[in-house]
């Protein structure tokens, strides 16, 4: 507790709705990690443009980790194992190959938890995973996730894989909702700078301490943007954090063998009453990594950066991503993703839609992640095929003869995870 308090006055900076780290949590990875291995490591998938070793002191001992970048508040400080033959075992594993003797049940004895993305139902609309086109049947991201889902459970479940949930249906896991995240979303506003000092004018005012553009004949105004800003943020922070953070609870207790996160891609749409339709789809899937500078400055991202390289789940997701990968390119047959300069996702692997990046969900499971999107949902080549809905055998779409969209998605991440697991 001391600890804690003294790190206190430091004021260290944490992401919205973060707890402050338990870095003693770590102790169970003294000496598990060469030198070597920690930095290839951070230079190549964790922190690939450098801004790690701005938080960050190394020699041949030991690495220690400070809450500033002028490295005067020590964090944490992990001891290396001289050599790789001397490395203390991990404090955690995960199964990455089959235990099964049963060639009926393939997976028996491994559990992989599925996460269908975003929250859907009555909440679609407000974490703008929602579309509707003319008379069409709207498009909601969370019930293509979970059609998917649940084809891709029978399917693993019938390879004899213990399936569990990360959320299933179109009801929150966090108990937390947007009216109640109000003061957060002010204290998440301050903090991130998205209203910049340099942009403001000189008769800017301030509301709930949070300035806002306009003179005072604009006051009232300004003061309805700043409201519908702190509404806005706090629905933000319910639907990604919050939501995200208590599904972490729930899959971090199970334990999983391997996270699997179910997601459709789109282009931005626009009005979603008057949506955009765009030309193609592209297929990416992530592992975690590639840490942005500005991330790194909270200290419950450098925990998590951490966390996540020294369990060395890495190698896994790497592997995972480039199977699964390559077989949603193959089946499913649309292009891979290809990020303009910019953006930040780093191509690791062989194959060309696998990308680091971090995302909160990748980050806070424990244990590999495959983190999936699919076919972009407003674009003309799987548009049509998504709101054809679910079905057996093919049917014709646009002139064409196909199979349902989530049975062939779901189709080629079982593929891809049995190939992981060594199964054929
Ligand atoms: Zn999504």
């Amino acid at each position: 507790m001391g600890f804690l308090l003294s790190i206190s006055g430091a004021q260290a900076i944490l992401s919205p709705l973060a707890p402050p780290p338990d870095w003693s949590s770590l102790d169970g990875y003294q000496k598990t990690i060469t030198r070597k291995e920690f930095s290839r490591l951070v230079n190549q998938v964790y922190s690939p443009d450098g801004s790690f070793w701005d938080y960050a002191r190394i020699d041949d001992q030991k690495v220690t980790i400070y809450s500033d970048a002028g490295k005067t508040h020590p964090l944490y400080t992990l001891h290396f194992a001289a050599d790789d033959n001397v490395c203390a075992p991990r404090p955690y594993s995960y199964k990455t190959h089959m235990v099964s003797n049963d060639p009926a049940l393939p997976l028996k004895g491994l559990r992989i938890a599925l996460d269908p993305g975003h929250i859907g139902g009555d909440w679609a609309q407000l974490e703008a995973r929602y579309f509707k086109l003319n008379d069409d049947p709207p498009v909601l991201e969370a019930k293509l996730n979970m059609i998917t889902c649940d084809l891709l459970a029978e399917r693993l479940e019938a390879d004899g894989a213990d399936v569990v949930w990360a959320k299933h249906g179109y009801e929150p896991v966090t108990s937390l909702r947007p009216d109640s995240l109000h003061h957060e979303a002010i204290a998440a506003l301050a903090q991130n700078g998205k209203f910049r000092s340099s942009t403001l004018s000189d008769s800017s005012t301030t509301i709930f301490g949070i300035p806002v553009f306009g003179g005072s004949a604009r006051h009232r105004n300004g003061q309805a943007a700043a409201e519908a800003r702190i509404e806005n943020e706090a629905a933000l922070l319910f639907y990604r954090v919050a939501e995200i953070r208590a599904r972490a609870e729930v899959v971090n207790k199970l334990h999983p063998d391997l996270t699997i996160c179910v997601h459709y891609n789109a282009d931005d749409w626009g009005d979603p009453n008057h949506p955009t339709l765009t030309g193609q789809s592209r297929l990416v899937i992530f592992i975690n990594g590639a840490y942005e500078k500005s991330e790194l400055e909270a200290d419950d991202m450098k925990f998590d950066l951490l966390r996540k390289l020294l369990d060395r789940t890495v190698v896994e997701e790497e592997r995972g991503c480039a199977l699964v990968g390559q077989s949603m390119l193959d089946t499913l047959k649309y292009p891979p993703e290809s990020y303009p300069g910019g953006y930040f996702a780093k191509h690791v692997t062989d194959v060309p839609s696998v990308y680091a990046r971090n995302l909160l969900a990748n980050r806070l499971y424990h244990g590999p992640v495959i983190y999936c999107e699919g076919p972009y949902m407003n674009a003309r080549d799987a548009y049509y095929r998504i709101i054809a809905g679910d079905y057996l055998g093919t049917k014709l779409i646009q002139g064409y003869r196909y199979p349902s969209i989530y049975r062939q998605y779901a189709a080629a991440v079982e593929h891809g995870v049995l190939k992981y697991f060594g199964v054929k």
